[in-house]
């Protein structure tokens, strides 16, 4: 049941001004970050984290999006991790995404446009989709001395 999963503010997030809007979202809901860093990645990058969505007709607007400025790299940890932070970042589509979610309340995009323009959906933030891409992803972007271990209040409540 504990996991780690992982997350990134998006160009668009970090550009927006709004990393510790969306950072607070997981520390108050008693989640653990349990690595973070700023990285400005490469197309090479890029294709190792889409690795499933290389050969999607929105990919080269996918990849333009993601080096177009530095991330806001996070492992976060916690009960059932991975399920809990999708659910506090929404679906992928800020025009569905209910408001309270991340994508609802900071972002406005849609498919029909984003796919109008052959751009990707500008929607503020990553986090991996199921288990085998947390780990994946916490293993492609973070070495083992990059993440931490210590406890939080929370852990006194919660556990
Ligand atoms: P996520 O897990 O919710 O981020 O969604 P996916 O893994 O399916 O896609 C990765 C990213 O590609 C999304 O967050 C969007 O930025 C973009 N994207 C996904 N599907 C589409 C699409 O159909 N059209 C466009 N233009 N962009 C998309
Ligand atoms: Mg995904």
């Amino acid at each position: 049941m504990m996991e780690r999963t992982f997350v990134a503010i998006k160009p668009d997030g970090v550009q927006r001004g709004i990393i510790g809007e969306i950072i607070s979202r997981f520390e108050k809901a008693g989640l653990k970050i349990v690595g973070m860093k700023m990285v400005w990645v490469d197309k090479g990058f890029a294709k190792k984290h889409y690795k499933d969505l290389v050969d999607k007709p929105f990919y080269k607007g996918l990849e333009q999006f993601i080096i177009e400025g530095p991330v806001v790299a996070i492992v976060i940890e916690g009960l059932h991790a991975i399920e809990i932070v999708r659910k506090i970042v929404g679906p992928t589509e800020p025009k569905q995404a209910q408001p309270g979610t991340i994508r609802g309340d900071y972002a406005h995009h849609s498919y029909e446009y984003a796919d109008k323009k052959g751009i990707a959906i500008k929607n503020i933030i990553h986090a991996s989709g199921n288990k085998k891409d947390a780990e994946y992803e916490v293993k492609l972007w973070f070495g083992l001395d990059e993440m931490h271990d210590y406890k939080t209040v929370h852990e006194k409540h919660v556990f």
